[in-house]
């Protein structure tokens, strides 16, 4: 999978994809990462990539002319990429569409700067506004950053297990349970005893209320969403829960 990043920062990516999953990945030709210096794409001389804003106000706007001559530019590559935006006001980035966008062949990342971009672009250039939360960064490197990793890991081969992406939170609809590894003892505080009992049938129902009983805590509101088994129900009518 190939992933174009349009940025005034293109050194920024060096290090997070020098590392770990993302750097094994694009090691092993799994993945492939191009940031794209969007001042390549200027023709003045001072390089300029932003304005100031029409109907005044702080700040400065990023330019649609840069931004649209680096993705007609891509855009001549086979396969065309899918044009992402990363913006506070776009879909809000889930599991769910980390794993659609899994599917493509290609995806080229727009970062915003500044006050954002030029709205022209949105409108006529854009396929998808995604946002990765409710809170605003000071550009749009860190959010694709986001969507890189979290894409690439559902990508086969990516990850080391095959079996490991789809047992993390999200995947089935449940926040994971608690995980814990050596010393069985560490200071005052045990390792849950069902973990130590090789018990492998008592040890996944464990798991599993684990689940049910922390996105229940913590976000009630992926339980709608979830498939639940007959017994999953009932443990959680059993912790108060009550489903519309
Ligand atoms: N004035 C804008 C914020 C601009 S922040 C507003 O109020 O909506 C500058 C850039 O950072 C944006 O253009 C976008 O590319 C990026 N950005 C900031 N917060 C983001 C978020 N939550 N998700 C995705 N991108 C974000």
């Amino acid at each position: 999978m190939l992933f174009d990043i349009v940025t005034i920062f293109p050194e920024f990516f060096a290090s997070p994809l020098g590392e770990g999953v993302l750097h094994r990945a694009i090691g092993g030709g799994l993945v492939k990462v191009r940031p794209v210096d969007l001042r390549e794409y200027t023709t003045d001389r001072h390089r300029t990539t932003d304005d100031r804003p029409y109907g005044g106000g702080e700040g400065m706007v990023m330019k649609p002319e840069p931004i649209a001559g680096a993705l007609t530019a891509l855009q001549q590559e086979v396969p065309p990429g899918r044009v992402i935006l990363l913006s506070p006001r776009g879909r809000l980035f889930r599991q769910e569409v980390a794993r659609e966008l899994a599917a493509e062949p290609r995806l080229i990342l727009v970062c915003g700067r500044y006050e954002g971009v030029d709205e022209r672009i949105r409108e006529h250039w854009v396929d998808l506004e995604l946002s990765v939360g409710d809170y605003v960064l000071s550009g749009g490197e860190v959010a694709a950053l986001a969507v890189v990793d979290a894409v690439s890991r559902l990508l086969p081969g990516v990850l080391g297990c095959a079996a490991s992406s789809a047992r993390d939170s999200f995947s089935d609809g449940l926040l994971e349970h608690p995980q814990y590894t050596r010393p069985s003892v560490f200071g005052p505080w045990p390792v849950p005893e069902v973990l130590l009992s090789g018990d492998h049938a008592r040890i996944a129902r464990w798991r599993r209320e684990q689940s049910l009983r922390l996105t229940l805590e913590r976000r009630p509101e992926l339980l709608a969403g979830a498939p639940l088994t007959g017994s999953d129900v009932a443990y959680l009518r059993g912790l108060g829960w009550e489903a519309e």
